[in-house]
């Protein structure tokens, strides 16, 4: 069966609005235009002079709106901080209070306001910590918070209860018994260094961190997620890179939101990484006005390809206290899937997820593909809304040899 292309599918012409999203540009110095190179490169440069108070947003962002200001005011006396470095608060449209970069990392009044399912640990993870720091939720991995730092904090962000507390450490406190918990469990194969930002440590802290955790002999793999590429790409040294290339297989994941984000600097740090032989994904939060829009997300998978990364989650925004301004419906999320999937590149097409409420880890959701499934046949559509039957039905399993019987029965 094979019926007419459904009227929703469309050639896709890029929009003037869509080529200037994919087009690369240098992230510009903004009210440090002053700045020499030798400093405005230098990573530590960038995180002592990050935005962290209102009178600096007062004075860098003349357009700032009373639930701003209000929102920078109790960002200083609550959970999370404000914290945005030079480089990324250059990409901030200063004219538009709807600016899809600003409205990441500048507070509001709106994270005071706590809708009845929203939570301070929506993914459940302090529940299934077995050591403070490590989240054991998944069999054959974990999570390992290995500090509380971020160069910048972004107003969703799901660990808000544990990052920017500034506790002045550097491993965690319970380093120890989270490396001896990890060497305790050999059916942990996999560890995603997180936090907070584990590229805020300095090279020597994150070899040995590195090297800890390679030492143990059931550790595959190893992966960081991590912001700094797109928060701070100066950090992203030729040194780090050489550092980071002993521990392979080594993955990063880094999180980027709009296709703005992916200036030439940006572009180079990924670059660099991936010379250096590590696979990089990226992790996407579906956000209100920020990327909830097919062409705004076509931009930018297409664009994260173009640096060499793979888009790897689209993730529904969790359910933390104080987010509902910043969150896009389901429907948004599946629209946009729809708008990818079969549209372009398979490669450039992440997994739309949901991380259950409370704990039940990510569940897959996607646009409605299997129409009906019946004894012999299934019915199902492609990109282009056309309908096929695609005859189902096993066939008979082949019996093993009597050798591998043997072999099996020995067992
Ligand atoms: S970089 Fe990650 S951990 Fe840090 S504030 Fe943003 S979302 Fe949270």
């Amino acid at each position: 069966m094979d019926s007419a292309p459904s009227t929703a599918h469309r050639a896709f012409t890029p929009s003037e609005a869509f080529t200037a999203l994919k087009t690369f540009r240098p992230s510009g110095r903004g009210p440090w235009a002053g700045v020499p190179d030798s400093d405005w490169n230098d990573w530590r440069w960038q995180l002592r002079n990050r935005v962290t108070t209102v009178e600096q947003l007062t004075r860098f962002l003349p357009t700032l709106t009373p639930e701003e200001r209000a929102g920078a005011i109790l960002a200083g006396q609550s959970k999370l901080a404000l914290a945005i470095t030079p480089h990324f608060f250059t990409l901030i449209d200063p004219t538009d209070p709807l600016c899809p970069i600003r409205r990441q990392v500048v507070p509001r009044l709106e994270e005071t306001h706590q809708a009845p399912w929203e939570m301070s640990d929506p993914c459940g993870e302090d529940s299934h910590s077995p050591v403070p720091g490590l989240v054991h939720r998944y069999p054959d991995r974990v999570l390992f918070l290995v500090t509380d730092r971020c160069a910048s904090y972004c107003r969703y962000c799901t660990r808000s209860r544990l990052v920017s507390n500034a506790s002045g450490y550097d491993f965690h406190p319970e380093f120890d018994r989270q490396i001896a918990y990890i060497a305790d469990h050999p059916e942990i194969r996999d560890v995603l260094l997180s936090g907070g930002d584990p590229l805020l440590f300095n090279d020597e802290k994150l070899e040995y961190l590195l090297t800890r955790l390679r030492a143990i002999p059931h550790i595959e793999f190893l992966r960081i997620g991590t912001r700094i590429p797109i928060f701070l790409p100066q950090r992203i040294t030729p040194e780090l890179c050489a550092m980071l290339r002993q521990f392979h297989p080594l993955f990063v994941s880094v999180h980027t939101n709009h296709p703005t984000e992916l200036t030439t600097e940006v572009r180079d740090a990924l670059g660099r990484l991936a010379d250096a032989g590590i696979q990089l994904g990226n992790q996407s939060v579906l956000l209100g006005h920020v990327n909830d829009t097919p062409e705004i997300m076509t931009a930018l998978v297409q664009k994260l390809l173009l640096c060499r990364v793979r888009p790897y989650y689209l993730y529904q925004c969790d359910l933390i206290s104080g987010s509902a301004h910043l969150r896009a419906s389901v429907a948004r999320g599946l629209e946009i899937m729809e708008a990818l999937r079969g549209h372009t590149t398979g490669y450039a097409v992440p997994q739309y997820v949901i991380d259950a409420p409370g704990g039940g880890g990510k569940v897959p959701v996607n646009p409605d593909y299997v129409l009906a499934r019946q004894p012999g046949r299934v019915l199902i559509r492609n990109f282009e809304g056309r309908i096929f039957e695609y005859p189902d039905g096993d066939h008979p399993r082949i019996a093993k040899p009597d050798t591998h019987r043997v072999s099996f029965d020995r067992d």
